[in-house]
């Protein structure tokens, strides 16, 4: 068997793995860090909870180790580009560990974050940029960093970049990059997009496959269970009070839905917590951290926001809605049985979601295990608001914000559900306020979403439709309210930083 010994990595390196406790490598480490040390273009295809971090991560800071050299300001050595928000601070949590007996600088450039302090860091040359695209693009467009020195690039997560209309984002930070880098791109499934994508921007890539996305973990015990959709917050609670759940992560499919049952878990004496695109950058660290340290034991979120969460020790995966898409469902399961351990998923399926079931049964080649549900508890009935899931799911278009939170937009107003419409309906795409909560959020939230191009992260098509031009103007839309927290994000970023990003 392989050792990190056996891979020749850098010393101080070998040190910092040994001190993680890591006695060999996992396969993706096994099979893409040799790979990578010799300059090959890399696609790992991976989900999380297979070591594909370190698979990156590590390589990178042997090459620093070798070269030995300091940037130069405004410049990165290596750029790491991923989905979200968390996922952007996992990975930098994770160059710390790992570098801890080098000296590397790297920044966490992400939405809903100071800008100021992150140009500061950028202004100085940082060793690695870890980066949502939006984010990273309103730095390059104020000036604050130039990438024609970055030797290395890794596209964390691209099928969700991809879901989230993050690629024309992808390709314009990817045309600033030298074309003597070395690309390595990661991805739990291979759409033909992702294909094209890694066409366009590597060169000969070496793929290492591992559990791909289509076979989820075989340590995770998946059940099933068939019930009426009203019963679910009551057997949920029951599940939650059965004694092996030690601490579970809940999936909801809309940001409401996962304030609703985090209000039903609490209220029956089980501490939680919601985790959802809404919540301020502070408030998602907070319930993150609690969570991490056990303080909290049931996390329930929307798809978006779970996503790259790398905590170990959950015992529970409960699909409180099944996701819309069905790679979505190896996602969220992906979130139990990390780094070896076992773990339980447990999917609530009412019976207008049944289609879904058989979709991700096609998917996975396997037909979960029917159980009976336990007894619902006794839960307090919740004041009925509009719940748009299905609706939703034929009415709706996907636009994405700039800092790893997608979105879909309604067509046109709905109706509550005694028929009235709603008085503050506005015109198509033009969610208000409170039609935001109770959108589905992100990638598994919606019917399996219309992918498209736009020429900036978070926009969508004019039409509706794919295929807009990746270079083009965005001339003539109208604004929707993604899309002006946006602006406005880039506004005030330029404000603050004192420049223009009109680049
Ligand atoms: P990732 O797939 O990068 O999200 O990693 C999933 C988990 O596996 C993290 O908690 C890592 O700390 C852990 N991990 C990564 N590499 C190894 C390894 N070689 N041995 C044991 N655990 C590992």
């Amino acid at each position: 068997m392989t050792t990190f010994d056996d891979l020749g990595l850098a010393e101080p390196i070998l040190r910092a793995v040994a001190a993680e406790g890591y006695s060999h490598p996992t396969p993706i480490q096994a099979q893409g860090i040799p790979a990578v040390l010799t300059g090959r273009d890399l696609v790992g295809i991976a989900q999380t909870g297979t070591g594909k971090t370190a698979a990156f991560v590590l390589p990178i800071l042997h090459r620093l180790a070798e070269e030995n050299r300091r940037p130069a300001e405004k410049t990165a050595h290596a750029l790491i580009v991923v989905p979200t928000r968390e996922l952007a601070e996992q990975i930098g949590d994770s160059i710390r560990n790992y570098s801890r007996h080098m000296r590397v600088t790297h920044a966490v450039v992400i939405g809903g974050a100071n800008p100021r302090t992150q140009a500061a860091k950028l202004a100085r040359g940082v060793d690695i940029i870890v980066a949502t695209p939006g984010r990273l693009l309103d730095h390059m467009n104020a000036r604050v960093v130039s990438l024609t020195m970055v030797r290395q690039v890794v596209l964390d997560e691209a099928d969700q970049m991809l879901d989230m209309g993050f690629i024309p984002a992808i390709r314009q930070i990817m045309a600033k990059v030298s074309a003597e880098r070395q690309t390595l791109l990661f991805s739990a499934t291979m759409p033909k997009e992702i294909r094209t994508l890694a066409n366009d921007f590597m060169r000969d890539p070496l793929e290492v496959s591992v559990a791909p996305a289509s076979k989820p973990i075989d340590t995770i015990d998946q059940r099933v269970m068939h019930l009426d959709g009203g019963a679910k917050r009551g057997v949920l609670v029951s599940l939650l009070r059965e004694g092996d759940v030690e601490r579970a992560i809940v999936f909801t499919r809309t940001k409401r839905g996962a304030d609703r049952v985090a209000k039903t878990v609490a209220g029956a004496g089980i501490s939680a917590d919601a985790l959802h695109g809404n919540k301020s950058q502070g408030q998602r660290q907070r319930t993150l951290d609690a969570f991490r340290k056990g303080r909290t034991q049931v996390l329930i979120a929307t798809d978006i926001a779970a996503r790259g969460i790398d905590i170990d020790d959950i015992s529970h995966v409960v699909n409180f809605d099944l996701p819309m898409v069905p790679e979505a469902y190896v996602h969220r399961i992906g979130r139990t049985a990390r780094a070896g351990k076992s773990g339980q998923a447990i999917s609530l399926c009412a019976h207008d979601e049944r289609r879904l079931l058989r979709d991700i049964e096609k998917l996975t080649g396997k037909s979960l295990r029917v159980v009976d549900a336990p007894e619902a508890a006794d839960v307090p009935d919740q004041p009925k608001r509009f719940e748009p899931a299905n609706a939703e799911a034929n009415t709706t278009r996907r636009f994405a914000d700039d800092d790893g939170e997608a979105r879909r937009a309604p067509r046109r107003p709905r109706r509550k559900p005694n028929g009235a419409a709603k008085p503050s309906a506005k015109p198509a795409g033009r969610p208000g306020k409170a039609a935001a909560s109770e959108r589905p959020e992100g990638q598994a939230d919606g019917r399996k979403p219309k992918r498209f191009s736009g020429e900036n992260a978070g926009q969508r098509p004019r039409s509706g439709k794919p295929g807009g031009k990746p270079n083009g103007k965005p001339g003539g839309r109208k604004q929707r309210s993604g899309d002006r927290r946006q602006d406005q994000d880039r506004s005030g970023l330029t404000r603050m930083l004192g420049g223009s990003n009109a680049a």
